[in-house]
């Protein structure tokens, strides 16, 4: 058996996931500006994310669109029925990781 500590590489992505996108919506959406606690919050999950994806081969490319595809739909896409359950089904396929 291994473990005292449960935290997986994918676990700890996970995580980190939902708070990213948090701060990227507060900035990008809602153009407000992040605390200096929340600034070095979302660095040091980003930081940890990135260093995971890229252990597991993804390129630094592919963890952006990742973490932000979503949130930049967001910003762009239009209000119709068709294009807001789009991005909630995104939504909820990439916040269940
Ligand atoms: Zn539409």
């Amino acid at each position: 058996m291994n473990s005292t500590r449960s935290e997986k590489p994918e676990d700890i992505i996970a995580g980190h996931i939902p708070r990213l996108r948090f701060y990227a919506k507060k900035v990008v959406l809602g153009g407000e500006k992040l605390s200096s606690q929340e600034d070095a919050d979302r660095l040091a999950r980003l930081k940890e994310f990135v260093s995971i994806g890229l252990a597991y081969r993804c390129t630094y490319k592919d963890l952006v669109t990742l973490l932000y595809a979503e949130v930049f739909q967001a910003k762009r896409g239009c209000d119709c029925y068709s294009c807001k359950k789009r991005r909630m089904l995104a939504f909820a396929r990439n916040s269940s990781l």
